[in-house]
């Protein structure tokens, strides 16, 4: 049977794909990895996005450029520092002035350390914290009245599957994904009358610079090679037995800014191919 596409139907069909035209996003750690696909799922549904993280200053530019181009949206980059406060919460008034007032928020900025507690340098502890949890709490504190007053907005924080379940050697990050899981619900219980939302994505093993970095440390942690450690010790937590790609959780994002998610508030939402249902 032919599909027959009315004029209203491609008018509808057009405006879901850019059902975020005129919102403005900031996304922090988007300069790589889900940040970046987060970012370019945002600009494809038309919002306007504010990039931020570290990296070649001629690569990000190049990458703003090039999702600007392709999306036809304003991309501007902030190299705020998210391990320092007043750094966090400025982007939120930078993006404002530049922009406009900021209606979705992505937390997605992490890092991570693995090592025993015992031999667990208290100052990676102190980064992870103040970068995984601490910079949801202030880029949050400065965007969220704006969004109360204006009755939309959407904050949505990257946790992880180690924000509901733990793993040996990563106690801060553990903590601190826990944290921001806990920091998610209140967040959205504050805003619930007020047409904000706000959650967490959890997202299983995804192959990015972040688990790649981590494999030689893995390694040397459990008593394995580097190959042994991606099969026994990431791929055995998922199920699926394969990694997530990050097109799965900016895909997930997405949804959660929709005006379809309007009632979805304060959940710790897994995509992590079935590791959490074991
Ligand atoms: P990544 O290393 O590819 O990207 C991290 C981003 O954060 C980069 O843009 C980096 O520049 C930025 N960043 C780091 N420190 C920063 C700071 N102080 N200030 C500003 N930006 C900073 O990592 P990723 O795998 O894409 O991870 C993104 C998020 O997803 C993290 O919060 C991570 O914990 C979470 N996550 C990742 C996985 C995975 O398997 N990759 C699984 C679960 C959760």
């Amino acid at each position: 049977m032919n599909t027959i596409i009315t004029p209203a139907g491609l008018a509808a069909a057009n405006q879901s794909r850019r059902e975020l035209d005129g919102r403005v996003a900031v996304v922090t750690g988007s300069t790589s990895g889900i940040g970046l696909a987060i970012a370019e799922a945002l600009a494809a549904r038309g919002a306007m996005v504010v990039l931020n993280g570290f990296g070649d200053r001629e690569a990000i530019e190049g990458t703003c450029a090039r999702l600007s181009g392709t999306h036809e949206v304003s991309v501007l980059y902030d190299d705020a520092d998210m391990s320092a406060p007043a750094e966090a919460a400025g982007m939120v008034e930078r993006a404002r002035r530049a922009l406009g007032p900021v209606d979705i928020l992505v937390n997605n900025a992490g890092i991570q350390h693995v090592a025993p507690i015992e031999d667990f340098p208290p100052e990676k502890w102190e980064a992870i914290l103040s970068v995984n949890l601490s910079a949801v709490f202030h880029t949050t504190r400065a965007a969220l009245g704006s969004m109360k007053a204006r009755g939309w907005g959407r904050i949505v924080n990257i946790a992880s599957a180690h924000g509901l379940v733990a793993s040996p050697f990563k106690s801060a990050y553990v903590a601190a994904k826990h944290g921001v899981i806990g920091l998610t619900k209140v967040t959205a219980l504050e805003a619930a009358e007020s047409g904000v939302t706000c959650n967490a994505v959890c997202p299983g093993y995804v192959w990015t610079p972040l688990v790649a970095g981590q494999v030689a440390d893995q390694a040397k942690a459990h008593g394995l090679s580097e190959e042994e450690v991606v099969k026994k010790v990431f791929l055995k937590e998922q199920p699926t037995g394969r990694f997530a790609t990050v097109e799965e959780i900016a895909t997930t994002v997405v949804f959660l800014c929709s005006a379809g998610a309007g009632s979805v508030t304060g959940v710790a939402l897994p995509v992590d191919g079935g590791w959490t249902a074991h």
